[in-house]
């Protein structure tokens, strides 16, 4: 293909698009039948694509080839046999849109700029505000994720409260600490709540701890639900949660970065009641909405203490003027300057319907209920936790973790699923959880008995005082 000039004509971007639709239609069809993982040609690769750019054009076709390889590496995390962490999948709809959003290049940091750009998101904004039970006049900003979120979360709890000790168990997402020691608060602020053999907050416990902190002269502002752990998918007890948080005069965070989206399920709601009563939310669009990695979401009962938290000035912007119902969503996060993430959200809510989302999570829950069944009717297998969501923890029984380790490891080899692990109580569990957009029955039925034929043939490993040496 010949040079292109930075600005494209009309022929121009007809040719390189279609070139580019092409492509991704074959290859994003191919999804269901590469492997889970590939690391066949990553050393070459990685030698050779760190290569600087050249003074003179490049071909087009061959730059899309390179691409393919280069993504084609590592795990391949849009693929149905993804079931490690959090999939995702990622929607072809929300690239679509990202693709449509990038080229308008629209501002959408302060609403004067693309007033009706920022009502779109707004939008979507106020509608999954109202889907968590958000009185009217609550509010938030899409992120690039749930850390984001959450760092603006805190940012809002602080500037309401003023700094004190945050309230969390051993299973938070560690971007509390995070953003916590980002804000500035040093580590021994946050403080970890005893667990539940469930592994859920103990709310006696943090009833107590909050006021024996509150006695010793420390300052209890922020205590942190989650709706899904990351490690496990436990729902702590929100409603106990709440009504604590509202005794003890608590800014209450529920992080449902990966739940939130089974919100929009009936299971879903039942599972995380008392949500609603939260001051803050995280959800993370690119776990349970499915959308392509980058794409948080922070919800917020008062829009004015993000503000509050957030908003600055510079002479620069003295032309722009707020508008009188929509946010400046510059002034709510972090960012100024920001891509038009919106519009991600926007399409494929409006092109494939609630309905289609609504259905598609259903699917989960019932494949995960399904998985863990079939997983428990196995001896050989232990199950502790029945899961909240879609995450299923498992280990071989009466095992080593050395044994469950080598499971994981004979299992990611089969190139079919990918599995990640975690620890509990200082076990090391097997962990499984379905929330793809492509993952369905076949895959899960395949991973099941992939599990099952694995945990059968896994070797008694040698003692360390083994006589086979
Ligand atoms: C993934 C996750 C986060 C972090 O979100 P990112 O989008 O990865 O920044 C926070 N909390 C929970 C419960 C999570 O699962």
């Amino acid at each position: 293909m010949s040079a292109f000039p930075l600005e494209l004509d009309r022929s121009a971007i007809e040719r390189l698009g279609r070139h580019t639709v092409d492509f991704l239609a074959g290859w994003v069809s191919g999804f269901g039948d590469a492997p889970a993982s590939d690391y066949e040609q990553t050393d070459r690769l990685v030698a050779e694509l760190g290569r600087p750019p050249g003074d003179g054009p490049g071909d087009f076709g061959a730059l899309l080839e390179t691409f393919r390889q280069a993504a084609e590496q590592g795990v391949n995390t849009a693929g149905p046999g993804y079931l490690a962490y959090f999939p995702a999948g990622g929607l072809v709809t929300a690239a679509l849109a990202e693709l449509l959003a990038a080229a308008a290049n629209r501002y959408t940091g302060v609403a004067q700029m693309a007033p009706a750009l920022v009502a779109m998101e707004h939008g979507v904004l106020t509608w999954l505000c109202a889907r968590f039970g958000l009185p009217a006049g609550a509010g938030g900003l899409v992120t690039t994720g749930g850390s984001m979120a959450t760092l603006s979360a805190l940012l809002a709890a602080r500037q309401t409260h003023g700094d004190g000790t945050v309230y969390v168990t051993e299973h938070t997402h560690y971007c509390v600490a995070k953003a916590a020691r980002i804000i500035g608060l040093p580590a021994d602020r946050i403080r970890a709540v005893p667990t539940t053999p469930g592994l859920s907050m103990d709310v006696r416990a943090a009833a107590a701890m909050i006021v024996a902190d509150r006695a010793a002269g420390l300052r209890p502002f922020l205590l942190v639900g989650t709706a899904g752990t990351t490690s496990s998918g436990t729902v702590d007890p929100l409603p106990e949660l709440g009504a604590l948080a509202r005794r003890e005069g608590l800014w209450f965070h529920v992080d449902a970065a990966y739940g939130g989206g089974f919100q929009l399920t009936a299971r879903g709601r039942a599972r995380l009641a008392g949500i609603e009563a939260a001051d803050s939310i995280v959800l993370d669009p690119h776990k349970s909405l499915f959308l392509p990695y980058g794409t948080g979401v922070l919800l917020v009962r008062d829009p004015a203490a993000l503000h509050a938290a957030h908003a600055a000035g510079g002479r620069y912007l003295q032309d722009l003027s707020p508008a009188d119902d929509l946010p400046d969503y510059g002034h709510l996060g972090v960012e100024l300057t920001r891509e038009f993430r919106g519009l991600r959200l926007w399409l494929p809510l409006h092109l494939h319907g609630v309905g289609a989302f609504e259905r598609e999570l259903d699917e989960k829950l019932d494949l995960a209920a399904n998985a863990y069944a079939e997983l428990s009717r196995d001896p050989r297998l232990d199950l502790p936790w029945e899961p909240d969501l879609t995450v299923i923890l498992f280990r071989l029984r009466d095992a080593a973790d050395e044994r469950n380790r080598r499971l994981l490891a004979d299992v990611n080899a089969s190139r079919r699923v990918f599995l990640s692990s975690t620890t509990i109580d200082g076990r090391f569990y097997l962990r499984l959880c379905v929330l793809s957009c492509r993952t369905h029955a076949d895959r899960v039925r395949e991973a099941v008995a992939i599990i099952r034929t694995a945990a059968a043939a896994v070797p008694e490993l040698e003692s360390p005082t083994g006589s086979s040496g």
